[in-house]
């Protein structure tokens, strides 16, 4: 520092200029794609004054995916109608300060353990762990303040394409959970107009995990959903007690509402799924080839868009969720009102209530071990 004052002034105020545009232009670039742009803006200030972020990834058709470091959120995704028209096609907000108090989880990104755990414990070895419930008896998406309600880092990325990518440390004992987490979650934006979100994540003690992205997605850009067209690659779901906890049996959904093996409007049995309230809200069990864990998961259409969506994970699972705790109260970008089954959530995950469940894959991380997953949503015209 010595050597900077030895500088003449007029010296040190370029010094200091080009100190700031260089930290400043990196802020605002987390890639250099050779092709699309990554560019950042600000979105808004937490209630401890932490400013936020909002990184938009563009590829060269014109897609863009916005996510925020606050909650790694998705907040806008614009794709292509058939006719190039883009539209917001997943349930966001324009200003930051809703996602402070919303409880819908618009986008974010899900931890320390994506869905439901029974009375919120579970035991690792002889260690009996007491989790928040946040959702009646039990406990949900990582409880009262989880990964969807903190700050993330930025962190540059080598990727030719558009990327961005999040990390933060959940220390031992946040939200109930042991050991320390270090976990990163990378989206990127590809020139097919996929958008791929990969976690990782490692310990330093035995931990359960299952992260996941919460977006609720409509591509007609407003509307229900009732008339998009689903197939689900799954023979068998999780059935569910009033509580939403899986009662531990491996259902085949053939000739049940829950059979969406061949295209269906997600309208068309859901009245007949039950629940309070009712509508889709399950895990469905991905059908898995011998020699890979990667498999299409579900294919949406919308007829009037032409707007298509294919989801295809390393994941045993996804949560097939219709929105149907939204009850009109919220308003979100461009004056959507977000009632019962304006959007519809493919969640990628392990089953809901794995550490109590043997029969369901385990989703214990062990120190040494790397967590790695990844979801490719590809979106597409019809
Ligand atoms: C759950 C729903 C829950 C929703 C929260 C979904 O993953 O399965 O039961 O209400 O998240 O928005």
């Amino acid at each position: 520092m010595s050597h900077f004052f030895a500088f003449p002034r007029v010296i040190r105020f370029a010094l200091l200029f080009m100190l700031c545009t260089a930290s400043a232009a990196w802020a605002d670039s987390a890639s250099t794609p050779e092709t699309g742009s990554v560019t950042s803006k600000p979105f808004g200030r937490t209630p401890e004054d932490q400013l936020v972020r909002l990184y938009t990834l563009t590829n060269k058709n014109g897609m863009s995916v916005s996510i925020m470091d606050y909650g790694a959120t998705i907040v806008k995704i614009l794709a292509p109608d058939r006719n190039g028209k883009l539209d917001d096609v997943v349930l966001g907000f324009d200003k930051f300060s809703p996602y402070l108090h919303i409880t819908t989880y618009f986008g974010a990104t899900i931890g320390r353990y994506g869905n439901r755990i029974a009375k919120g414990q579970f035991e690792i070895g002889k260690m009996l762990y007491q989790l928040p419930r946040n959702d009646g008896p039990n406990s949900l998406h990582g409880g009262f303040r989880g990964f969807n309600k903190r700050m993330w880092k930025v962190e540059p990325v080598e990727s030719e394409i558009p990327a961005v990518r999040f990390s933060r440390l959940s220390p031992d004992g946040e939200e109930g959970y042991p050991g320390n987490l270090f976990v990163s979650v990378t989206f990127s934006l590809n020139d097919d107009n996929e958008l791929r979100i990969s976690y990782e994540a490692t310990t330093d003690k035995a931990t359960i995990i299952n992260l996941t992205n919460h977006s609720y997605f409509n591509l007609a850009g407003g509307g229900t959903i009732l008339g998009h067209i689903l197939t689900l690659h799954a023979n068998a779901y999780t059935p569910v007690d009033a509580t939403l906890i899986p009662t531990g049996e491996i259902k085949p959904v053939a000739d049940t509402p829950w059979d969406f093996l061949n295209p269906t409007p997600i309208g068309l049995h859901l009245k007949q799924t039950g629940g309070n309230p009712i509508g889709y809200d399950h895990n469905f069990v991905l059908n898995k080839g011998w020699f890979s864990n990667w498999s299409v998961a579900a294919e949406v259409d919308e007829s009037k868009s032409g707007r298509t969506l294919t989801v295809s994970t390393d994941q045993p699972g996804v949560q097939f969720y219709t929105g149907n705790f939204l009850d009109g109260t919220l308003t979100g970008a461009g004056g959507n009102v977000y009632r019962q089954y304006t959007g519809f959530c493919l969640e990628t995950q392990h089953f809901p209530d794995s550490p109590n469940r043997d029969n369901f894959p385990s989703t214990i991380l062990v120190p040494g071990d790397t967590y790695k997953t990844s979801t490719v949503y590809a979106f597409g015209v019809k």
